[in-house]
Order: C-alpha cells, then sequence, then structure tokens
C-alpha cells in the first residue's frame, strides 16, 4: 500500500493542523508558513499527487476545492478586496507536498503574479 501523505495525515488527523473547512469531498487548513495574513490550503481527501494526474471521476472534489475557496474567502474576510488561488504541479510549478493542493492566498495586496 502507498504511504499515507502529509496532507491525508492531516486530514485524518494523525498530525494537528488549523483546521479551517471540511466537506465530504475536500478539507482546509492554515498553512504552517503563511506567505500573506491568509495563507489556506485547500485539499481534496483523494490524495491525487499532482494535476498532471487528475481525471473525469476527480472533477466533482476539483469543482469543490473553487466553491470551497470562495466560501473560506468570505468566512476571512478577504472576499470584497479579492485573494489570489494557486496551485502548484510538479519541480518547475514548486510543487513541495505531492498531495494536489489549491492555496488561498490574501489579506494584502499581493502583487505581481510571478517575480521576473
Ligand atoms: P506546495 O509548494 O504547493 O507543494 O505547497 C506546500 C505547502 O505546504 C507549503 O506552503 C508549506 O508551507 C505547507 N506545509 C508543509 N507542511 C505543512 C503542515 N504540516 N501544515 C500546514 N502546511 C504545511
Amino acid at each position: 500500500m502507498a504511504e499515507e501523505t502529509l496532507f491525508t495525515k492531516i486530514i485524518n488527523k494523525e498530525i494537528p493542523a488549523d483546521m479551517v473547512y471540511e466537506d465530504d469531498l475536500v478539507a482546509a487548513f492554515r498553512d504552517i508558513n503563511p506567505q500573506a495574513p491568509t495563507h489556506i490550503l485547500i485539499v481534496p481527501k483523494k490524495p491525487i499527487p499532482t494535476v498532471d494526474d487528475v481525471s473525469e471521476e476527480d472533477e466533482a472534489a476539483l469543482g469543490r476545492l473553487f466553491t470551497a475557496a470562495a466560501k473560506i474567502a468570505r468566512r476571512e474576510g478577504i472576499s470584497s478586496n479579492g485573494y489570489r488561488l494557486i496551485i502548484n504541479c510538479r519541480e518547475h510549478g514548486g510543487q513541495e507536498v505531492y498531495h494536489l493542493h489549491m492555496h488561498l492566498l490574501g489579506g494584502r495586496p499581493l502583487g505581481r503574479m510571478l517575480s521576473r
């Protein structure tokens, strides 16, 4: 059996995290190394390694990442000013944890999307 990912351990409460949202398909918790006043990771409960591994059967969970993000952003009070959603894929995308996740960042102007 494949080893559990770090985020599966968090979802299963085997590792502590500041959980802010959970439903049948996704969970969300605060990033341990926040890059903005609000920095939350939204994670499908199914441990899909990367965006390159998604399939049609994952569409409900992947769609839920967005509805959960919008809901959490409203709760965090960052909706009207806006925020950024990021999904990194593999090495060039800067992915560190190979359990697909969406970053929700906000609470200050975030500047350009990429540094040059
Ligand atoms: P990525 O580079 O897109 O794979 O992002 C992985 C993110 O997971 C980074 O922003 C880390 O700070 C965050 N992270 C790593 N370990 C933990 C943890 N135990 N709890 C919460 N966030 C974590």
